[in-house]
């Protein structure tokens, strides 16, 4: 069960998939369940640290989200010193596709935001008519 809610983002962004697919749901509730799937990529989903080591290797020690780093403090500054910095975002963008669990954490979070952007314009417009 641990295990099952480790995913509970990829959870959200299924069942927000499945409202646009199936109209069975409001947009507000789509876009409840894409913001979190968002947030969920950014901050929570299992992913590998992606720091620059001495070695000039990226870190795989096990970290949560892509913003965040592993329990290394060094680590920790350097993401976001590297979201702050303009040359830190290609770094970053390797340390997205680093395997295909990052791959997919990458896609989701992308397409969540896709999601949510559609879902807020789509409640926009409900509440305008
Ligand atoms: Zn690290």
């Amino acid at each position: 069960m641990t295990k099952f809610l480790r995913y509970w983002g990829y959870l959200a962004f299924a069942l927000a998939i499945f409202g646009w697919v199936t109209h069975l749901f409001t947009f507000v509730v789509i876009l409840v369940l894409s913001v979190a799937a968002v947030g969920y990529s950014l901050l929570g989903a299992p992913v590998w640290c992606g720091a620059i080591t001495r070695n000039r290797e990226l870190c795989r020690n096990n970290s949560t989200g892509v913003l965040l780093g592993c329990h290394l403090r060094e680590h920790k500054w350097q993401k976001i010193k590297m979201t702050f910095a303009a040359e830190g975002w290609r770094t970053i963008n390797r340390g997205l596709w680093t395997s295909p669990r990052e791959g997919i954490n990458t896609v989701t979070g992308l397409a969540a935001v896709v999601s949510a952007v559609a879902a807020g314009a789509a409640t926009a417009i409900t509440a305008l008519h």
